[in-house]
């Protein structure tokens, strides 16, 4: 066991880290009022290699792994959770489309996404009446001579306004009869019959952009089917088990902040003729923090390096990857519920960021699969293959 980090993983990780301090932190603020989508910021993290961190080099990534990911990830959500989810799903959806796409696919889509002309990409799987439960969708796809039509309706899109690629699953039918899922890939500007609702109004990550969309009647062609026919929730399923490692990653980062500025708090704020730092009472409260956070760093790692290990040699880190999500996600949110305790009543406004990292952090716990489906997981998998 080596607990080292590579050259490669240390250098995305500053990488992630620099710019995270000097371009995304001074902003988080206001882009969490003003909700403006952080299109130049992305641009700029392409040019540093963070929208394809382990996407192979001969489509623009930076093949560096999925423990640098999870690293750079961490390190985006520190400065601001937004862009840290903008980021997770763009590079997700490169992944998707580099592991089951067609080589034109992957010429036609990951250079784009990965060189950031491409401002994000989309993961158009959940609808207003299947969230957990994506088997119950309802948009279709029907054959047609001229390839596919959409019809329907997805809910919560990330990003959905403005990114340049979509994966979109829906139902089809199967020539062997009955229905199964299928995804595809598309391009929204290349096609009529698109359509996005308003910003949803969130209660954080507001500096990411959440729609829902409208497929009506929307003529694809045969090669948009990503993977084969039939192959959509296995398709789904393998894709959110890497995005769990990234949701994890960055409730991480959240979590980090939110401890690393109550420290500083706890040195300076005085009550009773002393720093707060000094009462015991404090003391534990940050000791709790760190622990939690060291194990849920280590439970991202571990799935991160098990992703890794996967690619290469085969296995599955299913399991692992809920436990990293799960945990993290709780501990984080314990650790931004702490940080507020801490600042006392100024941490209950806006004046200091921990405010907006409790609001932030909220979500990790929704999204990607929520954590009572994150326990479904992990159970099924223990009932399958025991311990
Ligand atoms: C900000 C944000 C961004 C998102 N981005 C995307 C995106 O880019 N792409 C995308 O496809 N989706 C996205 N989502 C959707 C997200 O994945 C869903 O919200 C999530 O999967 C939960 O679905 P739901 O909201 O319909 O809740 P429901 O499925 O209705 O769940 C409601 C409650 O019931 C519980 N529940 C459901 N089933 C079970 C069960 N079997 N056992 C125990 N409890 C259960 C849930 O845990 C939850 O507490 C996003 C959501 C948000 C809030």
């Amino acid at each position: 066991m080596n607990f080292e980090l590579n050259e490669t993983q240390k250098l995305v990780r500053d990488t992630a880290r620099r710019f995270a301090t000097t371009e995304l932190r001074p902003h988080a603020a206001e882009r969490d009022r003003s909700e403006a989508f952080p299109g130049e910021a992305l641009k700029k993290m392409a040019e540093l290699g963070l929208m394809g961190v382990n996407i192979s080099g001969d489509y623009g990534g930076s093949e560096a792994g999925t423990v640098a990911y999870s690293l750079a990830i961490t390190e985006i959500a520190r400065a601001d959770a937004a862009v840290g989810v903008t980021m997770a799903v763009t590079n997700m959806v490169g992944e998707v489309i580099e592991m089951f796409g067609t080589p034109a696919q992957k010429e036609a889509f990951i250079p784009k996404l990965t060189c950031g002309e491409s401002k994000a990409g989309a993961f158009c799987l959940s609808e207003a009446g299947a969230g957990s439960d994506p088997a119950g969708m309802r948009t279709r796809a029907t054959k047609v001579d001229s390839g596919w039509v959409l019809n329907g309706s997805k809910a919560w899109i990330t990003s959905g306004e403005f990114a340049g690629a979509y994966i979109v699953w829906a139902r089809t039918e199967m020539p062997e009869g009955g229905e199964k899922l299928s995804a595809f890939l598309i391009d929204p500007a290349a096609h009529e019959g698109i359509s996005c609702g308003k910003p949803e109004d969130k209660m954080g990550q507001r500096g990411s952009n959440t729609v829902s969309l409208t497929f009506d009647e929307v003529q694809i062609p045969e090669d948009a089917l990503l993977g084969k026919l039939g192959d959509g929730f296995k398709i789904a399923m393998v894709a959110l088990d890497g995005g769990r490692i990234g949701v994890g990653s960055l409730a991480l980062g959240l979590g980090t902040e939110a401890l690393s500025l109550a420290i500083d708090y706890a040195k300076e704020r005085e009550q009773f003729g002393q720093p707060i730092a000094q009462f015991q009472g404090i003391q534990f409260k940050l000791a709790d923090m760190a622990t939690e956070l060291d194990a849920a760093r280590l439970l991202c790692l571990r799935a991160a390096w098990m992703k890794n290990q996967a690619a290469q040699k085969g296995g599955r880190f299913t399991r692992e990857a809920s436990m990293a999500k799960l945990f993290s996600s709780e501990a984080a949110w314990r650790a931004c519920d702490e940080a507020i305790q801490i600042f006392g009543g100024y941490g209950y406004t806006k004046e200091y960021a921990v405010e907006r990292l409790l609001r932030d952090v909220r979500v990790t716990r929704i999204y990607e699969g929520t954590n009572e489906i994150q326990r479904v997981v992990i159970a099924r998998d223990l009932s399958r293959n025991g311990l």
